[in-house]
């Protein structure tokens, strides 16, 4: 099909939050009459949205950009590792031009520039299907409720990049969600930095939504997307006193008994020297208040080892949570320095290949418990989310599972089902990380 409108392509990078970001600025170029592009060859000119969170992410970005130089020539750049303009140009002098995270009107303002749209500027923004443009399939979709971040963990850059926290108003968020969920989205995934803040750099200020007033706080925010009648899956939360409320929410089956709280460590010390929020709860007391309020509840945690001057005791002790917790879903990286970050400022760093040892352990600990308790759904009856048809079969994921991080659950044979479909099955298989179940009729 030929068409006139100026054409972009797009590469995005790095988290769901950058990918919200994405999908922002993507719907507003096609509002505006781009048309977004699957080619280098085919596009006018390439967004390319770039994550500096490690390394090796800052490594993948500049490699893409390099590519979208080689295959297209025209090329701007956004994202976090955009933050830090001179790190892109040292390498790629040649970029149009260069913006940080959630600076959608630079970036447009650059693909105005170097691409003049051809229609008049529309400034609705709406990520909802037809208008909008959503990267994610259509039946589930991340809703971010604020940006930025007002703690300071010293592994990390993420507050230097995008600021303290600012909360998106409750009544926006709640807008956003209710027009996903008439275009079809079945399963809202709530993120942002910290989740558990949301609205304290408003003060937890009272905002309207559809005529009714409701508190900038994430018990309120989760009450009324509970009510919305589609899964509602929590992310990045830390575990503050404030978050018992929302568990209780979980209980009600108001929104998903799911949480997604990245501990980090469980030592004292080292979560000190990490500057952790939460650093002082007893994490284990609360896990058991939690689990006795909502017994279903899923936990899913991400943790650091070989932090700078992690001892084996210390190691030790994180190895003991672990057993003593028994989480669901866990993700472990090894610690690495990040440009920019004051750990790497802290003595005693961790051989290399003491860090490995220490992953390689933790993950073998972990996953042990991970297919013990999936062991343990055998012969249960779950409610299933089917993300997509295979030729064996359907393949979806059941409450527990957090689409791209957790398990899947395959459903042999249930090829006339469609995506976005709630099932339900009976679990007959697992092993470490998935389920294999048989369709209830
Ligand atoms: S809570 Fe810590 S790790 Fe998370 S974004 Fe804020 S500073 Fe970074």
């Amino acid at each position: 099909m030929s068409s006139a409108n100026p054409k972009v392509g797009f590469i995005s990078l790095g988290c769901p939050k950058a990918l919200v970001d994405s999908e922002r600025i993507l719907t507003q170029l096609r509002t505006e009459g781009y048309d977004i592009v699957p080619t280098y060859q085919d596009a006018d000119l390439v967004v390319v949205n770039t994550c500096g969170f490690i390394d090796a992410a800052k490594a993948e970005s500049l490699d893409a950009i390099g590519e979208a130089l080689k295959e297209n020539g025209k090329v701007i750049v956004t994202g976090c590792m955009g933050g830090k303009e001179s790190d892109i140009r040292n390498v790629h002098p040649s970029v149009l031009s260069v913006s940080g995270p959630q600076q959608y009107e630079q970036v447009v303002n650059a693909v105005h520039q170097y691409l003049p749209p051809k229609q008049d500027h529309n400034p609705f923004i709406d990520l909802v299907p037809p208008q909008g443009i959503k990267l994610t399939p259509r039946h589930y979709s991340y809703l971010k409720i604020s940006e930025g971040c007002n703690h300071r963990c010293t592994f990390c850059i993420i507050p230097s990049l995008r600021g303290d926290l600012v909360s998106r108003p409750v009544g926006n968020v709640l807008d956003e969600a209710e027009r996903l969920v008439n275009a079809g989205v079945k399963e809202l995934l709530v993120v942002s930095q910290d989740t558990s803040a949301y609205g304290v750099d408003l003060k937890y200020r009272t905002g309207f939504w559809q005529g009714r007033p409701v508190k900038t706080r994430m018990r309120e925010l989760c009450e009324a997307l509970g009510s919305m009648g589609v899964w509602v899956r929590l992310h990045y939360v830390y575990p503050y006193p404030s978050v018992d409320e929302s568990i209780s929410l979980m209980a009600e089956g108001k929104i998903l008994p799911y949480l997604d709280i990245p501990f980090q460590h469980a030592n004292p010390r080292i979560l000190k020297l990490m500057k952790r929020p939460a650093a002082t709860e007893k994490t284990l007391e609360r896990i058991q208040r939690w689990r006795a309020i909502c017994p279903d509840i899923t936990l899913r945690s991400t943790f650091i080892v070989g932090f700078p001057g992690e001892t084996e005791q210390e190691f030790q002790e994180l190895l003991d949570f672990l057993d003593e917790a028994q989480l669901d879903r866990v993700g472990a990286f090894t610690y690495s320095a990040v440009e920019g970050a004051t750990a790497n400022a802290l003595p005693g760093a961790v051989p290399e290949e003491v860090k490995e040892e220490r992953l390689a352990r933790f993950m073998a600990k972990q996953e042990a418990i991970s297919a013990q308790k999936l062991q343990q759904k055998i012969g249960k009856r779950v409610q299933v989310l089917i993300d997509e048809i295979a030729e064996e079969g359907a393949v979806g994921r059941t409450q527990a599972d957090a689409p791209e991080i957790d398990g899947l659950i395959f459903l042999d044979g249930a090829t006339h089902l469609e995506p976005g479909q709630f099932v339900e099955a009976i679990v007959e298989d697992a092993d470490a990380h998935d389920l294999w179940g048989r369709l209830v009729n």
